[in-house]
Formats: structure tokens, sequence, C-alpha cells
């Protein structure tokens, strides 16, 4: 079509779009537009499905994205060097724009282009509104009973991929931290995808007591976004408790530096004295150890302090140690000098041991948000 000769027919969003005074336009209702087909005349209805959506949601802020049938854009592109228009703004960003105004007056909640709670994502082509909404990142310390791991492990049958024993999940069905406090958190927020991390880990036999281990759960694409400061799972072995929850600002840059109290129960080959537990105790005030980390350069790490009771061979150790000095390789001496071997000159091997106190010698890093407001 030239516009030289025939008028281009457009409907009224499109030709308002383009400056509705423009020589060579004429305006027609929406299913005659030649740049829309009278996509336009849907915005509302898209905003209603979003504002429908947006009631299961917790959110005081939303964007709104745009996908329109493909050639569109071309078509308005063609029209504006057609006619030699610059146009106010192009239809994906009116379609948004329309949308947008819908959903904020409907809501009354705030168009925040850059860091939005909810994204709405409304498909023109198959007449879909889906919603999206930022991660939750929940800050907490759990407690736990001995027989209960940190971590879920894979499946010993399928490695993973999924078979008859595991039900196709790929893990195994013993409980873990992770499984039931994944389960519970994402009940909470509507989730069905939260990622942890963890400030270190101890052993599927080890005691966590109160107030417990921090960790950080990610809470993907959440629907709500409160979360209580106390949870609880009752488990066969014991109960699993959270405590100190709070949603943090953003997603943490860095993690806090942390050191812990550990209740080491351990075994000599030797018959211990009290002069080898004295001199234990000396060596280990403040002192300075070296972690030769596989595939790594080597850790300096520091043992606060130690102490020991003996009886025969038996040890019970209490020590308090910088995070990320694994305890068994302390009392080992494998890849750790000085070690409770080393220093009491016999070996010793770790059989269990417990987390008395986990804590946190610094803060979360964040990286800083542009805080946008943004009318509409
Ligand atoms: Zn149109
Ligand atoms: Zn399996």
């Amino acid at each position: 079509m030239s516009g030289t000769l025939q008028a281009y027919r457009l409907c009224r969003y499109c030709s308002e779009r383009e400056g509705a005074e423009a020589p060579g336009l004429a305006v027609v209702p929406g299913a005659e537009c030649v740049v829309c087909s009278g996509l336009m005349d849907r915005t509302e209805a898209m905003g209603e499905q979003a504002v429908r959506k947006l009631r299961f949601y917790d959110f005081r802020t939303f964007a709104v994205g745009v996908s329109l049938p493909e050639g569109v854009q071309e078509k308005e592109d063609e029209l504006r060097s057609d006619l030699k228009l610059k146009g106010r703004e192009t239809i994906k960003t009116q379609a948004a724009r329309l949308v947008a105004s819908f959903v904020s007056r409907s809501t009354r909640k705030r168009l925040d282009k850059k860091n939005p709670d909810v994204t709405v994502l409304a498909n023109f082509e198959v007449g879909e509104v889906l919603l999206s909404s930022k991660p939750l990142f929940y800050y907490g310390r759990y407690a736990k009973p001995a027989g209960i791991a940190q971590r879920r492990s894979f499946c010993e049958e399928c490695r993973g991929s999924g078979c008859e024993k595991c039900r196709g999940t790929g893990y195994q069905r013993k409980p873990s931290v992770e499984e039931v406090l994944g389960k519970k958190l994402g009940g909470i927020c509507g989730s069905t995808r939260v990622v942890f991390t963890w400030l270190g880990s101890e052993d599927r036999e080890s005691r966590v007591f109160a107030p417990g281990r921090p960790f950080v759960a990610e809470i993907k694409n959440p629907r709500k976004r409160k979360l209580p400061k106390k949870l609880g799972a009752r488990l066969r072995k014991g109960t699993l408790a959270v405590s100190a929850g709070r949603v943090l600002p953003s997603k943490p840059t860095r993690l806090p530096p942390f050191r812990f109290i550990t209740d080491i129960r351990a075994q000599a080959a030797t018959k211990v004295g009290q002069e080898a537990l004295r001199e234990l105790k000396s060596a280990f005030r403040g002192a300075s150890v070296t972690f030769q980390r596989p595939n790594n350069r080597p850790a300096m790490k520091t043992v606060y302090r130690a102490s020991a009771t003996a009886r025969g061979r038996a040890l019970l150790i209490r020590a308090e140690l910088d995070g990320g000095l694994p305890v068994k390789r302390f009392v080992s001496g494998e890849l750790v000098s000085p070690s409770v071997s080393e220093v009491l000159k016999t070996e010793v091997g770790c059989r269990s041991f417990d987390i008395r106190k986990v804590r946190e010698i610094g803060e979360f890093g964040f990286a800083e948000i542009a805080r946008s407001e943004e009318k509409n």
C-alpha cells in the first residue's frame, strides 16, 4: 500500500500514536486497522485478566511487559517510514502503558518498571496474561535433631535422574532440612521452588541446638510475601524449628563470616592423660590453623578455644572454630594443621559432633537498589 494514493486505515489507538492529524491517515474501527487488526481494543480485557490473577498476590509495585504477534511492529515501522512519521511511542509501549494504567486504576498499586514485585506479561497473540514475581529472600535459623541431613541427597538408585524408588523425584525419600523447610516455606508463599544458602553445614547425625544455624531461602515466584518469624515441623526424630525469621530487603551479595561452638565425641588410639588435655587447651587458645583445601588455596582459620575431658580413650571436646573449618578434619588432622591428633600426639577420630551455637561476625551485604518512582 502506498500512502500517497490511499489513506492508511488505522484504529483510534494506532492513529493517536502516529499523530491523529497526520495526512494520509483515516480512522476506522479496530478490526479494520492495518497495523493492529484490533489488538489495541483488547488492552482493557488484558488489564482485567491481570487484575483477576493479581488478587492472589501480595504486591506493592508492578510492571507490565507485552508481547505482540509477529509482524505487528514491522507494519508500524513500515507505515512510519512511508509517511515519514516519528510517532509518539511504539505500539508495544502504548499497549503496555494502557494495560498498566488499567491495573493501577483498579488495584491502586504503583507502577515500578525497574524493581517491581510482580511483572504482568500480557501476550496479545494468545490473549493470555501470565504473572511472575520477584523472588523473596528469607533469613532464619534452624535447630534440628540428630538423624536429619541438612541437604537433600540424590537417590542412590538413579543418582538424580528419577526412578520408581524415589517416585521420579531423583532425591532420597529421607526427610532433610532442605526438603522439609522448602515445602513449608513454598507452601506459605505459594511457590514451588525454594533454593537454600547455608552458613556452614553439619552431619546427618549432628544435633543443631537452638537458635541454630543461619540460612537464606530464596523463594522463587512467590504469591505471598509475608512469612512468620518462627516455624516448626514435627519429624519422627524430633522437631525442626526455625527462629529469627525475617524477609531480607533483596538478594544478599555477601554472606557474613561466622564462628561456631561444637561438642565433639572422639576416640583416641591411645589413652589420653591430663597433661595432654592441658596441652590441648593451651595450644588452641586463639590458634591459627591451616586447612589445605582440596583443589583450592590453603585457608587460614582460627580455633578460638578447645578443651576436652577423657574417659580412657574416649574424648569429649568442646571447641569454638571459624566457619569453614571442617570439624572431623580438625580432629583427625587430615589436611588440617595443627589438629587435635597432632597436639595430643595420638591418632584421634571424630565419631560425631553437635552444633551448640553459631555466631555471625559481620553483616549481610546487599546491592544498592535504585528506587524508581514512576508515574503512569
Ligand atoms: Zn490499531
Ligand atoms: Zn531414583
